[in-house]
């Protein structure tokens, strides 16, 4: 009997290659083990063009609404697409649409296999970045100084008061730039982050330059210690698990002489340019998760590359392509457990950690698709099609089923 579901998970179906790969997922990995209990929603940018993007929207609150969705890599317009597409509008991210209502904090993680190395050796476990995704340098201002003057950081209060504090005094051309972040903003990085550690039992990390920036980085310092002490110190020390403070560069030493395993908090800056550096180190954009995690406990899966549309293209000329689905097959196992967890249903749970050790499997025998084949050590390595991939992981996971019952 297949494997039921209590609850709806909320899927969000996307664009190009992914949604081929979604549909293959479904048919040949999920449909014939799970009962799939879903609510649907159309995320592929033709539906967001018919829906006046109302459904990326829908989707969000639905996620709200029962907790858990995964989904599908989806085209975020330009300029190009609009045309392609014949689009009205050049719609916003659906990313950052779902981010904006959800509010949360983008983790990410690598998927390790044996015969892809880290480029930094002692990393025998992943490590998972948190990225605060609001405000800093993203949500600047800047000027040009062209002439001497004196520049100013001016606050003015609703109620008329003044804070003025001198920068700095140029004699000649020079930039400038002022930032800002919310105490809401961050509060709602630091929950999520101790949900987080908490959900995934690992040690959380958190970094800022507060030496050097007294009032602002520091600010970060301060919320996350107090809401770490008022609310999550004791289930921290019940898991025995912890929270670890440091700046920044002590924080990147730290972070290359670890065995890796735990989650590093960043800054947006930090965790832009180092969410590049560890997933490179790791191996590759097609082996690493990413989950939006909001404050109050809802959760997104979805793979962290894009649609693939160099290989879309291929494949609409009927040419066989080589493209990994294994970040896709993660977010839907992880959205699965995550779901098996919420109704208590150990055998979803179970099911989902079936799915992955033979997805695991496949790869360690040297079954790969083509981007893996060039980074992997295997001696004895073989290039597959998506799709013969898929039905290698299937060998693998019906093995597993059968030898359970
Ligand atoms: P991309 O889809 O991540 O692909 C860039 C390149 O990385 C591919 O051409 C391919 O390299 C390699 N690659 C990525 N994923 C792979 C996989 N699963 N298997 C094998 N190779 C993989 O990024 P993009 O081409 O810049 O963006 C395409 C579309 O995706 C854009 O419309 C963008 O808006 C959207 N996007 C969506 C999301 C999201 O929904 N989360 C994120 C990023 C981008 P080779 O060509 O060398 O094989
Ligand atoms: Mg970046």
């Amino acid at each position: 009997m297949k494997i039921q579901m209590k609850t709806p998970l909320v899927e969000m179906d996307g664009d190009e290659m992914t949604r081929i790969l979604w549909k293959d997922i479904k048919e040949i990995l999920l449909e014939p083990y799970v009962d799939l209990n879903t609510e649907y929603y159309d995320l592929g940018l033709p539906n967001r063009e018919a829906t006046k993007d109302q459904v990326t929207i829908d989707a969000a609150n639905a996620n709200k609404k029962y907790g858990v969705s995964v989904k599908c890599a989806t085209i975020t317009p330009n300029a190009q697409r609009v045309e392609e597409y014949n689009l009205s509008q050049m719609w916003k991210s659906p990313n950052g649409t779902i981010r904006a209502i959800l509010d949360g904090t983008v983790f990410r993680a690598p998927i390790m296999v044996s015969s892809i190395k880290p480029a930094v050796r002692n990393w025998t476990q992943p490590i998972v970045i948190a990225r605060h995704a609001f405000g800093d340098v993203y949500r600047a201002s800047e000027i040009r100084v062209e002439e001497p003057g004196t520049a100013k950081l001016v606050f003015t209060t609703d109620s008329g008061t003044e804070f003025v504090e001198e920068i700095a005094r140029f004699e000649g051309p020079g930039v400038l730039q002022g930032q800002f972040n919310k105490d809401k903003s961050i509060e709602s990085f630091a929950r999520s982050c101790f949900e987080y550690a908490l959900s995934e039992n690992k040690d959380l990390w958190f970094s800022t330059k507060d030496t050097i920036s007294k009032k602002y980085d520091h600010r970060f310092k301060d919320i996350f210690q107090e809401i770490f002490d008022a609310e999550y110190k004791a289930r921290f020390d019940e898991k025995g698990i912890e929270y670890f403070y440091t700046l920044i560069d002590d924080a990147v030493a730290r972070v290359i002489r670890s065995k890796g395993g735990f989650i590093w908090a960043c800054k947006n800056y930090d965790g832009d340019v180092m969410s590049d550096m560890v997933s490179t180190a790791f191996g590759s954009l097609a082996m690493m998760t990413s989950v939006l995690v909001s404050p109050d406990g809802n959760y997104e899966y979805e793979a962290a590359h894009g649609t693939v549309t160099r290989h879309y293209y291929k494949y609409l000329k009927g040419e066989e392509t080589s493209t990994n689905p294994v970040a896709t097959i993660f977010a839907w196992s992880g959205a699965l457990r995550k779901r098996g967890e919420f109704d208590e249903n150990p055998d979803l749970i179970h099911f989902a950690d079936d799915l992955e050790e033979s997805v695991l499997q496949t790869i360690e025998d040297g079954e790969m698709t083509g981007d893996l084949i060039l980074l992997s050590d295997h001696p004895d390595k073989k290039k597959l099609s998506s799709t013969e991939f898929l039905y290698a992981i299937r060998s693998r996971l019906d093995a597993k089923r059968a030898a359970a019952l």
